[in-house]
């Protein structure tokens, strides 16, 4: 009889906690949905700062204007964590023609970030086209030397999270043009990393390996890639050619900053939950889905959670990194210092893949133990927000250094719907205009969820 009513009470008194969560829960997207201010935020980081590359004068301007934001909400820290990041420019806009026979056809392409210019006068070079770097590997240097490298593997469109189809496509973009200078390639021209068909060159980063040779590199629409390569297969003899000019460099290093908001713990000071996107953005447009949403809603689960009275045991954080896009040296320094201070981390959130609704969360590293208890404990309380896909998966790029610097963290994603996000990414239309209120606003209360839950109940279920 006394083991019953044992039972009966705790099953009572769990009931009562989920009861008070799921009031906690709806009281957060409350809030967000009817006085969210991460849309209008996002507006003026959009239109009033726009593109923001690491080191440019936009960059600096994001950083006073999200100090000054976050100031104004009246948290109990507002900091900046200055940080070296590289600076490179995109100079006079690039030029870049298919040389048929005496025809000239005019084609969209974009520097990879981080290239080397072409010389003054441009390059014309044969043009090989490779659709992996095996391929490439395989044609070896007397198939390469000389010409310009055609990497023109296509987004395969058979991944359902198209963050997966960018990472297996990508790899060309970043490892490609390196790759081809060791066989005496004189440039590199990627096919945009998107599933669309468009006229649209989608920019992003290169990297050159440490001592290689570099070889300038550009990215060219998918349209343009689909005909350069028809043009290819049907004109043999003689094959057409490929000029291209660019005008980029790198400067010397600049200082800026990470941006950093916190609401102390009223329990456990020293331990903190971290949420957090980046604020540089590419400097073809405004950096809105990529990842001006993510910085506003991280600021808005701060802003959330204040203005709703909820009192966090723990420090929760808001983190607007620097220099995600190109060097990533905005989430290395935060790590560093998490790690120098001896901080405790319980968990840190990433959200940087667009701005739309939302599905769930990605939990890196964890087991399948822990993923079932934290779908079991958590699920039917996220569940009436269609926010309630907890798997296991990536988390982000800014906050990955932590994992080797604080042990025992949790690094989460969040995970919106991934379908348009790529038709977008590192265009001229990654553009204010096309965020959705709703889904913003859906997607901060979703992550401000998460950061209660973690806040009341850790991860050692
Ligand atoms: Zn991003």
């Amino acid at each position: 009889m006394k083991k019953a009513l044992l039972f009966f009470a705790l099953l009572f008194s769990v009931t009562c906690i989920q009861a008070q969560d799921s009031v906690q829960i709806r009281k957060f997207y409350d809030e967000a949905l009817v006085n969210g201010q991460c849309y209008e935020n996002l507006r003026y980081l959009c239109k009033k700062i726009g593109q923001r590359l690491s080191g440019s004068a936009g960059a600096q301007r994001s950083v006073e204007w999200s100090k000054k934001l976050m100031d104004s909400y009246g948290f109990d820290k507002v900091y900046l964590q200055e940080v070296m990041v590289p600076h490179w420019v995109r100079g006079a806009k690039e030029q870049a023609y298919i040389i048929d026979g005496k025809n000239k056809i005019s084609v969209p392409v974009a520097a990879l970030g981080m290239s080397v210019a072409t010389p003054k006068a441009g390059i014309t070079a044969n043009i090989v086209e490779v659709k992996s770097l095996k391929e490439l590997d395989a044609l070896g240097e007397s198939g390469i030397k000389g010409k310009i490298v055609f990497f023109n593997g296509p987004f395969d469109p058979r991944y359902i999270e198209t963050g997966e189809g960018y990472g297996a496509a990508g790899i060309q973009r970043f490892a490609g043009p390196s790759a081809a200078a060791k066989y005496g390639a004189v440039g590199a021209i990627v096919r945009s990393i998107t599933p669309a068909l468009d006229n649209y060159p989608h920019t992003g980063g290169t990297v050159y390996a440490e001592g290689g040779r570099k070889i300038p590199a550009a990215a060219i629409s998918t349209l343009a890639a689909n005909k350069l390569s028809s043009m290819l297969k049907m004109r043999k003899f003689p094959q057409p050619k490929f000029f291209f000019k660019q005008n980029c460099q790198t400067l010397p290093d600049a200082k800026s900053y990470n941006v950093i908001g916190e609401i102390t713990g009223s329990q456990n000071p020293t331990s903190f939950i971290t949420v957090g996107g980046h604020l540089d953005s590419w400097d073809l447009a405004e950096g809105a889905h990529d990842d001006g949403t993510g910085v506003m809603q991280s600021v808005e689960v701060l802003r959330v959670i204040k203005a709703t009275g909820y009192k966090p045991k723990n420090s929760i954080r808001a983190v607007f990194f620097m220099n995600e896009e190109n060097g990533h040296k905005g989430g290395l320094k935060y790590a560093e210092i998490a790690a120098a201070n001896k901080e405790t981390h319980i968990a840190a959130i990433e959200t940087d893949e667009g701005g739309f609704t939302p599905r769930g969360f990605s939990f890196d590293g964890a087991s399948p133990k822990l993923l079932k208890a934290i779908n079991k404990n958590w699920k039917a309380l996220l569940e009436p927000y269609e926010a309630d896909r907890l798997v296991a998966g990536g988390s982000g790029t800014d906050i990955e250094p932590l994992k080797e610097t604080v042990p025992s963290i949790m690094l989460i994603g969040f995970r919106p719907d991934s379908q348009r996000y790529f038709d977008i990414h590192h265009t001229p239309n990654d553009v204010f205009e096309n965020v959705n209120k709703r889904e913003l606003e859906l997607g901060a209360a979703s992550i401000t969820a998460l950061v209660y839950l973690i806040d009341r109940y850790g991860l050692n279920f």
